[in-house]
């Protein structure tokens, strides 16, 4: 449940130093090295997993329940106006790091991060086919 060329492991491992700010049994988080703007911070669970869809229930849960607290203590110690909470998958989605984690950004007016979110829009006979496909999978 853990990768010894794995940066983040090695941080669980304290082999490499981190900015700790929360720890329980399943989750560490810490601020992020290369932070996108100020109390950027990053959620990660103590086992090596590459993505999400790896995740087992609850660890993946352990997880998330550290994001509501986490992003109180720190939008209320930065005084951002907001935050997005980003989570990348694989190379393409713009994963850098192979083990799981979850982003807190927090957000002001004119930060200069932009967001791009070129909507398209949704047709019947795709969202039909994604439905009954997805539905599958899910089982
Ligand atoms: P991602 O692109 O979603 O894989 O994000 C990886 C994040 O990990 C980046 O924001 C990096 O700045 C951050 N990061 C990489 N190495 C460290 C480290 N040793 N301590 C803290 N954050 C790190
Ligand atoms: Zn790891």
């Amino acid at each position: 449940m853990s990768d010894p060329n794995c940066i983040f492991c090695k941080i669980i491992a304290g082999e490499i130093p981190c900015w700790k700010i929360y720890e329980d049994d399943h989750v560490l988080a810490y601020l992020d090295i290369g932070p996108l703007s100020e109390g950027h911070c990053l959620i990660i669970p103590k086992k090596h997993y590459v993505t999400i869809d790896q995740m087992p229930t609850d660890e993946a849960a352990a997880c998330m329940a550290v994001v509501p607290k986490l992003s109180k203590a720190v939008i209320a110690a930065t005084g951002a106006a907001g935050w997005n909470v980003l989570q990348n998958n694989h190379q393409v989605a713009g994963q850098a790091v192979d083990h799981v984690h979850i982003h807190i950004i927090p957000r002001n007016d004119g930060d200069g991060l932009g967001f791009r979110w070129p909507a398209g829009e949704l047709d019947a006979e795709t969202a039909k086919s994604l439905q009954s496909k997805i539905a599958e999978q899910l089982g």
